[in-house]
């Protein structure tokens, strides 16, 4: 009986609504699905320029997508975006300085300080070489071929260490054994489950400049607040929050190429219908990867899916504690370096979800950072083929093993005290994301992602189903900036056709 009333109630809403649409005939029923970065920008970009017909439709119970930022030990901490990368051609960073609000971030330190698993001391001048002779290589060289990271850094990074330090025996042991930690940077940097998985030529732009500019104490949480109109009060009540859902999880994306009327019905889990001459579709490539064959009708053409299928969506985790009170001194961060006997004797003490490669999971821990404007609080890394399980396991299985670790390498140094509360990433179980960022895989060509990005359009050639988010970005795809320049360009493509 329920689902005849809710389906008596669609049809009616679907009429009522189809009837406005008609009625406002000049006007521009737009629906945005999603309110992450690219979906806010796409409605603040509309508003801008006057077009104020539309409505955003979020899954989750709160805005910001991968953006999130979460109240934890005495300030905030990201679970999604932390930084941003780069200034020139960063349109985050071009927005701060508009607004003269670039004293919002800081750079932070690269991390200098490495501990083996052996227990053998590195000195400080020794960590810096062997990052700097890393970031060297990040930063400035990526290869021209259609090879992995994995090939193509493994083998630089070995010809450079040797030119650096073959002369240095104790340089070069500890160079030689960081690269398992230089591939755990190299998947986290591309959000990539392995460093064999990513392209090394890329189509990504570095914007030039400070690559870690990081929000002093707020969280990026605060560049939302910022691009709404927010910014310094959030709590101030404009047009945009009229517009936005929540709650409203998308099911069914339904349009007809060849009518002459456009007319896009979009139905929500919720049993709700809506009507729309125009989609900004903006979930994640991880979402279209798993719902693109349910999620719209007709079928998504077939380069499109084929984008999809080969472009990549990788997962890192970001897990926080908070002690009672800091016990560190002043390092930036512990960057662990797991030695191969260390690794195999882990698997005695934590055999519990091997690695698909019978690795213990605790040797994917190899990074925990230090929050300056948090000080009690500590960021454990973790990356790579573990990802998926470890952030479904209990908390107390969890920490066991992080506590492990870090006795395991910084033991002999510090008396480590029991944090008093977790905090845990889920992008990759979570249905609304199933991944964090994309990536170029070795099936990746030039034109995919153009494919993945054009709209849909009716037989009059305009646009009816758009697609932005960060993974539609062809040079800034896997960020923030990129997600933001995704929703202004389709944004902008409506303002265009309606404008003229
Ligand atoms: C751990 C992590 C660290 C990162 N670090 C950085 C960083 O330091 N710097 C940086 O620039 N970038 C970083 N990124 C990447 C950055 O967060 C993303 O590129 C960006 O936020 C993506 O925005 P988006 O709008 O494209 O997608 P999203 O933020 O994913 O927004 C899409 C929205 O669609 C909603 N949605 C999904 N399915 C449906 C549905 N069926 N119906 C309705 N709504 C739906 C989702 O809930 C979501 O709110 C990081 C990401 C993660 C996860």
């Amino acid at each position: 009986m329920d689902n005849i009333l809710k389906y008596l109630c669609g049809i009616l809403f679907y009429l009522l609504f189809d009837e406005k649409c008609d009625i406002f005939e000049n006007k521009t029923p737009i629906i945005i699905i999603g309110a992450g970065s690219a979906g806010i920008s796409a409605a603040t970009r509309l508003l801008e320029n006057g077009i104020d017909d539309f409505l955003i439709l979020e899954a989750e119970s709160q805005i910001g997508g991968r953006i999130r930022s979460v109240e934890f030990g005495d300030g905030y901490v990201d679970l999604g975006a932390a930084s941003c990368h780069g200034q020139k051609g960063n349109i985050v960073w071009e927005k701060l300085v508009q607004m003269n609000l670039t004293n919002l971030l800081r750079h932070t330190k690269v991390p200098n300080n490495f501990f083996l698993s052996s227990g053998k001391n590195v000195s400080e001048d020794v960590s810096n070489e062997v990052v700097h002779a890393m970031l060297e290589m990040l930063h400035y060289k990526r290869g021209s071929r259609n090879e992995s990271m994995g090939l193509t850094y493994g083998k630089m990074y070995n010809d450079s260490i040797t030119e650096k330090f073959g002369n240095d025996r104790e340089k070069l042991e500890v160079a030689q054994s960081a690269l398992h930690w230089l591939a755990h940077i190299v998947m986290c940097m591309e959000g990539t489950i392995s460093w064999y998985d990513s392209r090394s030529k890329t189509s990504y732009q570095v914007c030039e400049g400070h690559q870690e500019l990081i929000w002093k104490g707020a969280g990026y949480g605060i560049f939302l607040d910022i691009l709404m109109g927010k910014y310094p009060d959030q709590r101030v009540q404009l047009p945009i929050d009229e517009k936005i859902l929540l709650n409203k999880e998308v099911t069914k994306v339904s349009w007809s190429p060849t009518a002459t009327k456009k007319r896009v019905e979009i139905s929500c889990l919720d049993g709700s219908i809506y009507i729309a001459r125009h989609v900004i579709f903006t979930p994640s490539l991880g979402v279209l990867k798993e719902r693109a064959e349910d999620l719209f009708v007709p079928r998504l053409p077939e380069n499109k899916m084929a984008a999809i299928e080969n472009i990549g969506m990788g997962a890192t985790m970001k897990v926080y504690l908070q002690y009672p009170s800091r016990w560190w001194r002043d390092e930036v961060s512990f960057n662990f370096v797991w030695g191969e006997d260390d690794k195999r004797d882990a698997m005695n003490v934590f055999p519990g979800q091997p690695s698909p490669i019978g690795e213990s999971w605790i040797t994917r821990l190899y990074s925990v950072e230090m929050l300056k404007e948090n000080p009690r609080v500590l960021l454990v890394w973790i990356t790579g083929d573990i990802v998926d399980v470890l952030e479904t396991i209990d908390d107390d299985i969890l920490l066991s093993g992080i506590e492990f670790t870090m006795n395991k390498f910084l033991g002999h140094i510090y008396d480590i005290p029991k944090p008093e509360k977790i905090l845990r990433s889920t992008w990759y179980s979570n249905p609304n994301f199933r991944g964090t960022y994309s990536y170029q895989t070795l099936n990746t060509t030039d034109h995919i992602i153009t494919d993945l990005m054009e709209p849909l359009r009716s037989s009059d050639g305009s646009p009816v189903i758009q697609f932005a988010g960060e993974a539609t970005s062809p040079q800034h795809f896997s960020t923030v900036h990129g997600a933001i320049e995704s929703g202004y360009r389709e944004a902008d493509r409506l303002i265009e056709m309606y404008t003229q």
